[in-house]
Formats: C-alpha cells, structure tokens, sequence
C-alpha cells in the first residue's frame, strides 16, 4: 500500500462525500492483503460501513429535528413498575406500523406513570426508522398556533404541520384553553386527521375533556378525530417517581 496513493485516494473520498469509506480504507486494505480478501469483498466491507453511518447520521438529525425535551428511550423503562403496560404492546409500536398506517396512541394516566417517557421513546423509535417525528407540549403547541394566527402565517404553518409522520402532543389537559386556543387547537387536528399520526399524553379521562376545551361539541369533534382508530394506553398503577422516592427513604 503506497502512502502517496492512499492520501491521493482518501481525499478523493472526501470530495466525494464519503468519510467512513476514507477513515475505514487503510485498515480494510491491511486487513485484505493479510486474509487475502478480494476486493468485490473490500468494496462491500467500505459501502457496508458509509451506508451505516449514514442511516445513524440522519436519525441523529431526525431525533434533532424532532425537539425532544430530554433523551429517553425503551431500553429504560421498567415494564415491572407498571403493570398497567404490555411490554409486547409497546414494543409492537415501536416498529411504526401506526404510523403508516396513520393512527394514533394516548397515552392516559396519573402523573408520574411514564407516559412522556414512553412518548419520547417512541419517538426516537420512529426516528430511527425514518419518520419525521416532532415532540411538542401542549402549552408550546397551543403558543405557536397563537403566535401563527396573530401573524397570519398559518397556512404557511400548515404545510410545515403536514410534513411530520409523527406529533407528539405531551400533556394535553393540564391547563385549559381559551376559546380561540381550542378552536386552533381543533384546527390542527383537523388537519393532520388521517394524514399524520398523533402520540398525546394526557391526565384526564375523556369525559372531563370539555373542561379543558370549554365546549363540549368541539370537544366532541376533537376527540371523535383523535381516538378514532387510535391506540389508547392507560398508564395507572403507582407513580414511578413516588416509589423510587419511597425506596430511597426506606435505603436511606
Ligand atoms: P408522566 O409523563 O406520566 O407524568 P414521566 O414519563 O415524566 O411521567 O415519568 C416521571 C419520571 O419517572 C421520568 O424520569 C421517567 O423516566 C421515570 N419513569 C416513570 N415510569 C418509569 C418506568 N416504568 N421505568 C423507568 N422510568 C420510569
Ligand atoms: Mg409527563
């Protein structure tokens, strides 16, 4: 292997626009003429490695993108702890098949049961696998449709909403809206109904839904479109945070 023409080479590689396939030559090339590898062998070794680092690179921009508020993932969670949850259910989820098929999952249950971290987990799932997830809370969403609305740029938020496979709306029903949030908020269901999938966390059952949204034939629609076909998850058992707080007391 001539230095030269190794340099001349990775350069190359990095005119190209393919940096794993320039860090990984001179080991892949050493380790060829040791084991005699051919070099249809080499060349599948070299693409095998830039095509990983590619998928990884754009889940990491996807999971960017995506706005989570903190890193949370399936591997965490301790199905033990809630005895409310399939493991095998969530995991299921976890392949997307929601997605494609444009349905939704609530996830509904007391504080503390691990519903925004399974809404994160699931979204980094879904970023893994190519959909373009975005996580909001519902006080951040219902903000940025005012601040749309008041600049009268919503039909240019619309297509942006449209774009996501996957919004995740975590906490909906902690604090209740006014009566244009609502209506802004129905709006944006509306629109992504049966053409994006929706995660919503939320603490309150659906009868007490019409508290938060002030009018219950809007509430009516809304939920009509949320749950229709959709996953719903109750997430009750004890709180995650109490218990691990009690046994911290009790090892103290
Ligand atoms: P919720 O959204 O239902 O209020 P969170 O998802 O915020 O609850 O959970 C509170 C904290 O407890 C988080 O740090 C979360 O990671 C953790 N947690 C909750 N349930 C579990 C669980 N079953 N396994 C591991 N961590 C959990
Ligand atoms: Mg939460």
């Amino acid at each position: 292997m001539n230095p030269a023409d190794l340099g001349v080479v990775q350069a190359y590689l990095k005119d190209l626009r393919l940096p794993a396939i320039a860090r990984m030559l001179p080991d892949t090339l050493r380790d060829a003429e040791q084991h005699g590898r051919s070099p249809l062998d080499v060349l599948r070794v070299l693409l095998e490695a830039e095509l990983e680092q590619r998928q990884k690179n754009q889940s990491q921009r996807r999971i960017q993108a995506a706005k989570f508020p903190y890193a949370k993932g399936l591997e965490t969670f301790d199905f033990t702890a809630n005895p409310d949850l399939k493991k095998s259910q969530i995991f299921t989820l976890a392949q997307g098949d929601y997605i494609r098929q444009r349905r939704s999952v609530i996830f509904l249950g007391n504080s503390g049961r691990g519903k925004t971290h399974l809404a994160i987990a699931l979204g980094r799932e879904a970023c893994y696998r190519g959909f373009k997830v975005r996580f909001y809370t519902a006080a951040g969403l219902v903000n940025e449709l005012v601040t749309a609305q008041n600049d009268q740029q919503l039909m240019k938020f619309e297509t942006r909403w449209l774009k996501w496979d996957l919004v995740i709306i975590d906490e909906l029903g902690y604090i209740p809206l006014r009566k244009l949030e609502a209506e802004l908020l129905f709006q944006f269901f509306s629109l992504r109904y049966e053409r994006g999938s929706f995660i919503v966390t939320t603490n309150l059952n659906f009868d007490r839904w019409s508290d938060v949204f002030g009018d219950a034939q809007l509430t009516a629609a809304l939920l009509d479109r949320l749950t229709h076909k959709a996953v719903i998850i109750t997430t009750n058992g004890e709180s995650y945070r109490f218990r691990e707080s009690m046994k911290a007391q009790t090892t103290d």
